[in-house]
C-alpha cells in the first residue's frame, strides 16, 4: 500500500532518486562496481561530488558569487560549533526561535560571548520575535530559517552588514530567497535534500580567517574549501542520493518551481487547520512554516479515531515532536500534493463525524 510519508527527518525523498540510488549500490553508471565499493578519490566520485557542490551553487542562484559548498559530516549539530569555532572571535548574536537555535547558542558559548538578539521562548516558540535590534560590533548573527519542532519560518531575514549565519536544515531549496544576504548556510541533508550523514555548507569564501584560535583541521572550512570536500573520505552514498536530489529538483525547474508547489500544500493544510473546529494550529499565523504543519486536536478523545484513519489510509510520520506533542505534517520537497490532500480528507472526514 502506498504509504503518504510526513515524516520530519530523515524524511521523504523522490521515488526516482530512491531507485536511482538503489542501482548505483548495485552497479554505479554500468562500472561493474558499487557506489559504495569504489574509492572517494575515483574519477566516478569525484565527478558525483564535484556535480552535487555545483548544483548546490547553481540552484541557490549562488554561482560565481564567492561562495562555496561543502558536504561534511556531524550533521548541523557539528555545524552548531564549528561556525563558532570558525568565525566568533569575541562576541557574536543569535535570535533563538526553538530547540535547534537553543542548542547552537549553548554550543557557541564555549568559544565567546553570545547576545540573545530575540527570543520567542516566552511563549514557547510559537512566533518569530521581530523588530528587534542587531547591536554593533558582532562577528556574525545566527538565524534558524525553519523551527521544524515548533513549525515556524523566518519569513523576512533582518537586515544587517553583520554576516548572517543560517541554519536552513529543514527548508534549504523550498523557496526562494535572495541566498547572498547570508554568509554562511548549513542543512543537515536528511529534511530537505537527502538521507543522514552529510550536512551542506554554503560559505561566502571572506568571512573566513578572522579569527585568532588555531582550528583542528577537521574543523576549519578553510581546509575542507582547499581540498574541494575531499579532505578526509566524503560520505559517498548520502553525497551521491542528494546529488540526485537536486539534479531531480533542477529537472523540475529549481526552487521556484518547488516553491510553488510547497504553497499549495501549505496552504491546503492550513486552510483546513482553520476550518475545521477539529484541529487547531500551534504556530502564530503569520510565522506558519511551508514545509512542518504543527497542530493538535481540540478534543483529545477524538485521538484513537483519527490515528486509526491515518494508519488505514497510509499517512505515516505524524506525530508532534515530543516536546509539544499533538501533530506535525512535514511537507518536505519531495511529498507531493496529493498525499497532502489525502491528510486533509482524513482530518474533513473526523469533523463530519463529528
Ligand atoms: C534536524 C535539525 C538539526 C539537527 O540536525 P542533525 O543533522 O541531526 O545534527 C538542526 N537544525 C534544524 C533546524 C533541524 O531541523
Amino acid at each position: 500500500m502506498k504509504k503518504h510519508n510526513f515524516s520530519a527527518g530523515p524524511c521523504v525523498l523522490p521515488q526516482e532518486v530512491i531507485a536511482k540510488a538503489s542501482a548505483a549500490v548495485t552497479d554505479l553508471d554500468n562500472s561493474g562496481l558499487s557506489l559504495i565499493e569504489i574509492s572517494h578519490r575515483s574519477h566516478a566520485f569525484v565527478e558525483v561530488m564535484e556535480k552535487a557542490r555545483s548544483l548546490a551553487l547553481e540552484l541557490l542562484g549562488l554561482e560565481g558569487k564567492g561562495y562555496t559548498a561543502l558536504f561534511l559530516q556531524g550533521g548541523a549539530s557539528l555545524e552548531f560549533l564549528m561556525v563558532a569555532y570558525n568565525l566568533l572571535e569575541t562576541k557574536a548574536g543569535y535570535l533563538n526561535t526553538g530547540t535547534w537555535s537553543d542548542k547552537a547558542i549553548k554550543e557557541a558559548k564555549l568559544f565567546g560571548e553570545i547576545v540573545e538578539v530575540g527570543s520567542s521562548k516566552d511563549k514557547n516558540f510559537k512566533y518569530i520575535p521581530k523588530g528587534y535590534a542587531v547591536p554593533s560590533g558582532l562577528d556574525y548573527l545566527h538565524v534558524t530559517s525553519n523551527n521544524t519542532i515548533f513549525g515556524t519560518q523566518i519569513k523576512e531575514f533582518p537586515k544587517t552588514d553583520t554576516p548572517l549565519v543560517c541554519d536552513m536544515s529543514s527548508d534549504i531549496f523550498s523557496r526562494k530567497l535572495d541566498f547572498s544576504q547570508f554568509g554562511l548556510i548549513y542543512a543537515g541533508a536528511q529534511k530537505n535534500m537527502g538521507p543522514a550523514g552529510t550536512t551542506l555548507i554554503v560559505v561566502k569564501n571572506d568571512i573566513l580567517g578572522k579569527v585568532s584560535r588555531k582550528i583542528p583541521s577537521m574543523l576549519d572550512y578553510q581546509v575542507h574549501i582547499d581540498k574541494e570536500s575531499m579532505f578526509n573520505t566524503p560520505a559517498v552514498f548520502p553525497v551521491y542520493v542528494s546529488m540526485l536530489t537536486l539534479e531531480w529538483l533542477k529537472n523540475l525547474g529549481g526552487i521556484a518551481a518547488i516553491e510553488e508547489i510547497n504553497e499549495k500544500k501549505a496552504q491546503l493544510i492550513y486552510s483546513e487547520i482553520d476550518l475545521n473546529p477539529v484541529f487547531e494550529g500551534f504556530a502564530s499565523k503569520e510565522d506558519r512554516s511551508t514545509m512542518n504543519a504543527t497542530f493538535t486536536l481540540t478534543d483529545e478523545k477524538l485521538k484513537g479515531s483519527f490515528d486509526a484513519m491515518c494508519k488505514e489510509a497510509g499517512v505515516v510520520g505524524i506525530n508532534g515532536h515530543r516536546s509539544i506533542g499533538g501533530y506535525r505534517a512535514s511537507m518536505y520537497n519531495a511529498l507531493s500534493l496529493e498525499s497532502v490532500g489525502v491528510l486533509v480528507d482524513i482530518m474533513s472526514e473526523m469533523e463530519r463525524k463529528g
